[in-house]
């Protein structure tokens, strides 16, 4: 085996220290149903349509953290065709993006989102969905960037959008201590 060729296959067996991870949804607005984002409802007269709850932003830190492992999608591993996930609850999806990241052997470093709406405002929503996630995750709430824009001239007044990175860091091996 060349040189070339050893430090190649030394690198594919090197788990990299960091990877990166994104994430992108879409949901349109209905009316008569609750509106969750960040697993927090929030008020207002219409919600986020979906086979799930329709939770844009919790679908979006779930595909992040499926693509920061390589893995399969939220549409892949959820299929909308499978009734199981009629109305459920996105936090199921988001635990198991989470048992796939650590069986990877890696840890949420941070994330960070921007959600594109028209309303309702976010602002005032921004603490508690910081809050919620960060339980959820376990991860600190100022590791956690929750931004909101309007749709400025893209015409998508009746959805919201969501865009999140994710940043993941290899947990340590466990050392070996010297007292044994
Ligand atoms: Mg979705």
């Amino acid at each position: 085996m060349s040189q070339r060729a050893k430090t190649n296959e030394q690198r594919r067996r090197t788990k990299p220290e960091m990877r990166i991870g994104y994430g992108w949804d879409s949901h349109e607005f209905k009316s008569g149903i609750p509106l969750k984002i960040g697993g927090v409802t929030i008020p207002f007269d219409k919600g986020l349509g979906g086979h799930s709850d329709g939770d844009v932003l919790l679908h979006a830190i779930t595909d992040a953290l499926l693509g920061a492992v390589a893995g399969p999608d939220i549409g892949s591993l959820f299929p909308p065709s499978d009734p199981q996930w009629k109305g459920a609850d996105s936090v199921v999806f988001l635990q198991e993006a989470l048992k796939r990241v650590k069986q990877a052997g890696y840890a949420v470093g941070n994330l960070d989102s921007t959600l594109i709406l028209l309303k309702p405002k976010i602002g005032p929503h921004t603490a508690e969905i910081r809050q919620r996630i960060s339980k959820l995750m376990k991860l600190a709430p100022d590791c956690i960037g929750i931004k909101a824009k309007t749709p400025e001239g893209m015409g998508t007044d009746n959805a919201a959008i969501a865009h999140v990175a994710v940043l993941l860091v290899a947990k340590k091996a466990n050392k070996r201590t010297s007292s044994r």
